[in-house]
C-alpha cells in the first residue's frame, strides 16, 4: 500500500478549545497505516539524494520500534534501493511487529548491542561498503527538516498563531520554524527526560537553512518520566482522548504533546484569542509494545 499524502487534512479538537482558544490538528497520521506521520517526510530529501547519487544501498539505525525504521524501509522498497537497519539489541528474541514489517518491504537487519550502538559514527566505520547512503537516526539534519517544512504546505496553516509538536530529535521541529511564517510561535513538547541541549541541536540544523530564525520554545517536563514510559494515566488519557475525538496517538510522541497542550490550556499558557495548530506526526509503531486490548483502537 503506498502512501497516500491525500489523506491528511485539518481536524477541529473540541476537548482542546474553549471561549479563548481554539484547537484543531493536522493529521499527518493517515498517510498510511504503518509509514504514518513525519518519518515520511523527513526521509524526503534523503532519498533524492540517495538517488541522484546513485546509492546501491540505504542505511541508518533505530530502536525494535522504531517509527523512523519501517518508514525507511518502505520508502527504499519504493525507490528501488536495498535497506539496512542498524537496531538496538542483541536480536536475540522474536522480531518486534515492526521490524516484522520492516523485513516484509526487504529491509536486512543488523543488530547492535547497546553498548555499541551508542557510536554511530564507529557503526559507520565498521559496515561501511561502497555505495552506501547513511541516513542520521530518525532524520535528523537539514534535508529532514528540509522535508517536515513541507508539512506545513499540505494545507493553509497560515492563520494559526501557534504550531505545537512533539520533540525527539527536533528535526520536525526546525522544518516547521522553517517554512512557518515569523510571527507564528513554534511550540515544541520534548519526550525525553532533561533534554535541554534539544535547543541548541534544533539551531544547529535552522543555521545551515537559508532562513535563521530560531524563535521557537521547547518545553519539558511533559515526558512522564522519559522516553517511551506511560504510566497508566497517560494511557488513560488516550483512551479518554480516542473516545471522545476518534483520534489515535501513540505514548511516545503524540500523547504526551496533546497532554501538555490540555494542561498549558488549563494553565491559561495561550492568550485569548489563540488559534492552536498541533502536528499529529503519526508514529504509532510504540502502541505495539503494549498488550493487546489496553487501546481501544
Ligand atoms: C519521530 C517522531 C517524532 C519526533 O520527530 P523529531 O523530528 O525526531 O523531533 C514525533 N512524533 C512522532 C509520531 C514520531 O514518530
Amino acid at each position: 500500500m503506498l502512501i497516500n499524502i491525500q489523506n491528511i487534512h485539518i481536524q477541529s479538537v473540541k476537548t482542546l478549545s474553549n471561549q479563548d482558544v481554539h484547537t484543531d490538528i493536522l493529521r499527518l497520521d493517515l498517510i498510511h497505516p504503518v509509514i504514518s506521520g513525519n518519518k515520511w517526510f523527513k526521509l524526503k530529501y534523503y532519498l533524492d539524494e540517495a538517488l541522484t547519487t546513485n546509492a546501491n544501498k540505504l542505511a541508518s539505525f533505530g530502536g525494535a520500534y522504531s517509527n523512523h525504521i519501517v518508514a525507511l524501509a518502505l520508502a527504499g522498497k519504493e525507490a528501488g534501493i536495498p535497506t539496512i537497519g542498524f537496531i538496538r539489541g542483541d536480536g536475540d528474541t522474536a522480531l518486534s511487529p515492526t521490524l516484522k514489517e520492516a523485513v516484509s518491504y526487504g529491509m536486512e537487519l543488523q543488530f547492535v548491542n547497546r553498548t555499541d550502538y551508542r557510536d554511530k559514527q564507529q557503526i559507520q566505520d565498521t559496515y561501511h561498503q561502497s555505495g552506501w547512503y547513511w541516513i542520521p537516526e530518525g532524520g535528523y539534519g537539514l534535508l529532514g527538516a528540509k522535508g517536515a517544512a513541507d508539512i506545513l504546505n499540505i494545507q493553509d496553516t497560515s492563520n494559526y498563531t501557534h504550531i505545537i509538536c512533539a520533540v525527539g530529535t527536533g528535526t520536525m521541529m526546525a522544518g516547521l520554524r522553517m517554512s512557518a511564517n515569523p510571527s507564528q510561535e513554534i511550540i515544541g513538547i520534548s519526550v525525553l527526560k532533561n533534554h535541554f541541549s534539544i535547543t541548541k541541536e534544533i539551531e544547529q540544523i535552522i543555521m545551515l537553512s537559508p532562513k535563521k530564525n530560531s524563535d521557537f520554545q521547547c518545553l519539558h517536563g511533559y515526558d512522564w518520566g522519559g522516553y517511551a514510559k506511560h504510566p497508566p494515566e497517560l494511557l488513560s488519557f488516550m483512551q479518554q482522548f480516542w473516545l471522545a475525538e476518534k483520534i489515535p496517538t501513540d505514548f511516545v510522541y503524540t500523547a504526551k504533546m496533546l497532554y501538555a497542550v490540555h494542561d498549558l490550556i488549563q494553565k491559561e499558557f495561550f492568550t485569548s484569542g489563540s488559534r492552536l495548530l498541533l502536528i499529529h506526526s503519526g508514529g504509532l509503531q510504540g502502541n505495539r509494545s503494549l498488550p493487546p486490548h489496553i487501546l481501544p483502537f
